[in-house]
């Protein structure tokens, strides 16, 4: 069967709709297709990011899966900066291993000039082993955006999360395009964009297709795919998830490979439930994960999660490590 690619002819939505349909010999032909474009343009190494959540609850917005949001009973811890020993801990964890990325996550979505100058400053002490950092933030000001850029931060994180047609359904506190124009911006100002979604929170197949479709558009350098855990206390918690299977993962998976080939296709928040025992097939399309946890949710350790890559036959290594 011939795939349509970013890198051949252009994908229509009724392929990806018939790609997230894909059954049998149909499906081991995509993995192979997707295996073969992340050989291409990623090699054979997984990439592992570490997560710290640098502010943690007490947002603003009802973002209905997110444990920080201001409809959320979950009991999760709630702090205004994390402690300095367990962020720069986290930063000489990603240095000491060569993992390639070290996340930092804040809780809210607008925030004071001196909140961003705080954060610039923890940057730049981070920075000083050249770690590459990328930052969870809301929407920032282009003065706030250019602050963070000049004390090094390399890349930011904004998801959109789902369709534009959806959206509504899960956040009314702020729109789908005002996250848009947000990521517009931090891309003309130079950064590295890492935007993706989440799987399983309801929506429609036409409505992951259309989600895949803004991100083609967007191009952004690393695309976070997570599959929904509904957690207690939030208007998720008793999500039917049953749709979520290995294989439909997988097709997801194998959708954004194939309309984004060349970039970070991170399989995020989920891994450890939806894929486990499909390590092999899933480091064959994703060559991007977190270890270590989520923001809100535990995680696989690094130590379990060295083992589990090379186990499928990957690498985490840095190759001049
Ligand atoms: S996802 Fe971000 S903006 Fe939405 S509620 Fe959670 S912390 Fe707030």
């Amino acid at each position: 069967m011939f795939f349509p690619t970013a890198e051949n002819t252009s994908l229509t939505k009724n392929d990806a709709l018939e790609i997230l349909d894909l059954q049998g010999d149909a499906l081991n032909n995509l993995i192979e297709e997707a295996y073969r474009l992340r050989t291409k343009y990623k090699g054979n190494r997984v990439n592992i990011q570490l997560l710290t959540n640098v502010r943690s609850g007490n947002c603003t917005q009802n973002c209905a899966y997110c444990a920080q949001s201001r409809d959320s009973e979950a009991p999760i811890e709630k702090y205004r900066y994390v402690e300095d020993k367990k962020l720069y801990g986290d930063n000489d964890l990603v240095d000491e291993f060569h993992l390639s990325r070290h996340c930092i996550g804040l809780s809210g979505i607008r925030f004071a000039d001196s909140d961003i100058e705080s954060l610039a400053e923890r940057i730049r002490k981070m920075k000083k082993n050249g770690t590459q950092i990328c930052c969870s933030i809301g929407f920032l000001t282009e003065h706030q955006a250019k602050m963070l850029k000049e004390a090094g931060l390399n890349r930011i994180n904004h998801n959109l999360n789902s369709s534009r047609r959806f959206y509504p359904s899960i956040c009314t506190t702020h729109t789908y395009q005002e996250r848009i124009d947000n990521l517009r911006m931090l891309k003309r100002i130079g950064f590295e964009i890492c935007s993706g979604g989440i799987i399983g929170m309801g929506e429609s197949k036409e409505d992951v297709v259309d989600m895949m479709f803004e991100l083609k558009e967007l191009n952004p350098e690393s695309v976070p795919i997570n599959f929904l855990l509904p957690v207690n206390g939030t208007r998720l918690a008793e999500r039917d998830i049953s749709a979520l299977t290995p294989e439909y993962c997988i097709k997801v998976l194998c959708l954004a490979r194939l309309m984004l080939p060349k970039s970070d296709i991170r399989c995020a928040a989920g891994r450890e439930v939806y894929f486990k025992g499909y390590e092999k097939t899933l480091f064959k399309i994703a060559d991007s994960i977190f270890a270590s946890g989520y923001l809100t949710e535990g995680g696989q350790s690094l130590e379990a999660t060295f083992r589990t890559i090379e186990e499928a036959g990957f690498t985490w290594q840095v190759e001049s490590a």
